[in-house]
């Protein structure tokens, strides 16, 4: 056979079956390398934008699972406006922010939170808040925030705040995050565990309750979650109570497997809780035996932390049992 070269002949060897032949292998070459690449590229990209998986939406682009609803905090660091205030009791406020749109969720998942910052006193301040409304919200978000004192403190920047004052949001942050049915994903990246519990306790200090009532909610709200779940929530005393009416409407309309308990270390006339600390043997009694069904979820203060460790420690439950928000 003749083959045309630049500007001569050549002269070859070859049938024109077998050149076919060979055309026809490099062209299914060249075509699998494209889509080896291509398709490459596009798993890179669902995996890593932003460090945030995109699987979910490209499902969904292509009708595979159900359209998903917008989250705000998959796009990045939000401003996001106050739309109210409403005081619960002298220093707790619940604050409802508003997102960049209407139809979308904040897109939170039980147990995860929020970093808020803003420049306090001409210093750049970043906290963390846990949401009390769910991905049920559209539109807008609600925190409830006790307000301590001080030059640079971000919570009472946010009690002072104006309808339409801003301030940053960034997230989803948190090691712990309630998958339902007792099942918890504990822990960060490749250290990350799957347990699941079927006593859930809870113990919550003051505004420390926010990130646990995210998960007593989630288990409360689906029916085919069986976790019995105990709440204690302790305040210094009894005017710092808040949330009471949604916590006993909870208890009431749950009462097979939520029990409620309130505890205050001051007590004024005519309380019914409990009276004792968090780390007290009152409290401990209330609690179920150690076991490796029964989680004990903790968050407050620094100090109260520590020390219903220590006490859980000593009643015999296992580290590994007892998760700090
Ligand atoms: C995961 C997570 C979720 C949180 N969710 C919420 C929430 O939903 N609502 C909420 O109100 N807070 C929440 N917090 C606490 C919040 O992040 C801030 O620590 C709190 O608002 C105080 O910050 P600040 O800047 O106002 O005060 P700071 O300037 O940090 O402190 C001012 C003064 O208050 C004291 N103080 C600060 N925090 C406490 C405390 N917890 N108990 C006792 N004294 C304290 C300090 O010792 C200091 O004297 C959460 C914390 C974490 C880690």
């Amino acid at each position: 056979m003749h083959v045309l070269g630049p500007g001569f002949y050549v002269e070859m060897d070859i049938e024109t079956d077998e050149l076919v032949y060979w055309l026809k292998v490099a062209t299914v070459g060249v075509i699998g390398v494209v889509t080896i690449q291509t398709a490459y590229k596009l798993y890179a990209n669902l995996r890593h934008e932003k460090g945030r998986s995109r699987w979910k939406e490209f499902l969904a682009a292509i009708g595979f699972i159900p359209p998903l609803i917008p989250t705000a905090l998959s796009s990045g660091p939000l401003s996001i406006p106050l739309d109210s205030k409403h005081p619960l009791n002298h220093n707790v406020a619940r604050f409802r922010f508003l997102l960049p749109q209407p139809d979308q969720v904040l897109g939170l998942r039980p147990g995860q939170h929020i970093s808020i910052a803003a420049t306090v006193g001409g210093k750049r301040v970043v906290r963390m808040y846990s949401p009390v409304s769910g991905n049920e919200a559209r539109g807008y978000f609600d925190l409830i925030i006790k307000r301590y004192e001080g030059e640079h403190a971000l919570s009472k920047h946010i009690h002072a705040m104006k309808e339409g004052d801003k301030l940053e949001c960034d997230g989803p942050r948190g090691h712990i995050v309630y998958k339902g049915r007792g099942t918890f994903v504990i822990g960060r990246s490749k250290k990350r565990e799957k347990r699941t519990f079927h006593h859930l306790t809870a113990i919550a200090g003051g505004s420390g309750i926010t990130p646990l009532l995210q998960i007593l909610k989630s288990s409360l709200e689906d029916y085919s979650d069986c976790c019995s779940l105990h709440l204690v929530f302790a305040n210094s005393s009894d005017k710092d109570v808040f949330l009471r009416e949604e916590l006993d409407a909870l208890a009431e309309t749950h009462s097979t497997r939520f029990r409620l308990t309130y505890t205050v270390s001051k007590a004024g006339d005519g309380w019914r809780g409990c009276v004792g600390r968090p780390d007290s043997s009152v409290v401990f009694k209330l609690i179920p035996r150690p076991s490796d069904d029964h989680v004990v979820m903790i968050c407050g203060p620094n100090p109260m932390v520590k020390s219903v460790v220590n006490g859980l420690k000593e009643m015999g439950h296992q580290e590994r049992n007892v998760l700090v928000f």
